[in-house]
């Protein structure tokens, strides 16, 4: 067995997630600790961009197949063609980003391998050669240590946001290509994927999240929430109250049955902080909450607590970034 550790870097319109960066940076801290090499995997349409970038931010090598039909994300494709390669090249550890596409991807791949896996993680590392993760369980009150032991190749999604992005190295190198084998066609076809709104921050991705809830009392003073993100170049996020009540989709809501999010700031507005809600986003780096209940259980997991009435507070902080940030 290889100490080779592969990161699955997935792609969107031929851009690398970047998370894959991220997953790149704790592949090559467990290729030192292992004496190897970290690789990255990708599938795609034209994947030379998405090649170089790999190169720059660390990956000493680039395993890419590229073919019409990989454009878009095809969960059994995808999976087969992974499984795939992984049979064939043998390494100890593959890691994938605990997206949508990640959360669909890894189990199948695992399933067609019979290889254990671990979703969601935080952290990975090597401890006595064996492969050791965390991940947050029962809503973040604890946490679960999973060993690989000797069984490989541990198959591990982390959670965007959890660990440093690799930068760029100024690394460049010449791509595996790889043809699709020839057996392997998908079962289902993706010929377009539209996104939910034009030009909006992605909640996954983002470093910096405005949501709203219940508090703001009706769907046209979401505008609020939305003026504050726009400002602040952040995601727009709402609790589970204000989905239901149909005011704003349900790619919005954060918490136990919506988006898990990991941003550097996370502002809840008008959000009392049930727990469901507190596990999706409670990792959040700052925590700033807005709610005229001092007593609300956001603020035991908030870093900055404003009591009072959010249409005061949420205009005025709005104007004062508005003018600060130009
Ligand atoms: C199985 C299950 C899964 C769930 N999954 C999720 C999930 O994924 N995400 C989620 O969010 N919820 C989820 N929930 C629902 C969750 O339990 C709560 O009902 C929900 O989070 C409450 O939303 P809220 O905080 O917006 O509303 P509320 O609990 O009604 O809170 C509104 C808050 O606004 C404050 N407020 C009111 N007016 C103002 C004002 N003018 N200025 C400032 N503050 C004001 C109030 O003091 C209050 O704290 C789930 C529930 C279950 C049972």
């Amino acid at each position: 067995m290889s100490n080779t550790i592969w990161i699955f870097a997935q792609q969107k319109n031929n851009t690398v997630a970047p998370a894959a960066f991220e997953l790149l940076s704790v592949g090559k801290s467990l290729a030192e600790q292992l004496g190897g090499t970290v690789e990255a995997v990708t599938f795609g349409k034209d994947i030379q961009a998405i090649a170089a970038a790999l190169f720059d931010h660390g990956a000493q090598q680039v395993h890419a197949v590229q073919h019409d039909s990989l454009g878009h994300f095809s969960d059994d494709l995808y999976a087969g063609l992974l499984a795939e390669l992984i049979k064939q090249h043998q390494p100890a550890i593959v890691l994938g980003i605990a997206s949508t596409y990640g959360r669909a991807l890894f189990p199948r791949t695992a399933a067609l391998l019979e290889a254990p896996i671990a979703g969601d993680v935080r952290s990975v590392k090597i401890d006595n050669g064996a492969v050791i993760c965390e991940k947050p369980v029962y809503g973040g009150n604890a946490t679960a240590v999973i060993s690989f032991a000797g069984h490989r190749p541990a198959m591990i999604t982390v959670r965007p946001k959890t660990n440093p992005e690799a930068g760029s190295t100024g690394g460049t190198g010449q791509a595996r290509l790889i043809e699709l084998p020839a057996g392997l066609v998908a079962r289902n076809v993706v010929s377009e994927s539209v996104a939910a709104e034009g030009g909006e921050v992605s909640l996954a991705e983002a470093d910096i999240i405005v949501s709203g809830g219940r508090g703001i009392k009706a769907a046209e003073n979401y505008k609020l929430i939305e003026n504050l993100a726009g400002v602040l170049g952040a995601a727009r996020g709402a609790s589970r109250a204000i989905v239901d009540a149909g005011w704003v989709p349900y790619s919005r809501q954060v918490g136990q049955t919506g988006k898990t999010v990991n941003p550097k700031l996370y502002i809840a507005c008008g959000i009392s902080g049930a727990i469901q809600h507190l596990v999706g986003m409670q990792s959040s780096r700052v925590i700033v909450a807005i709610n005229k209940d001092a007593e609300a259980p956001i603020f035991s997991v908030a870093s900055y607590g404003i009591v009072g009435d959010l249409f005061a507070y949420v205009p005025a902080i709005t104007k004062y970034f508005a003018e600060k940030l130009g």
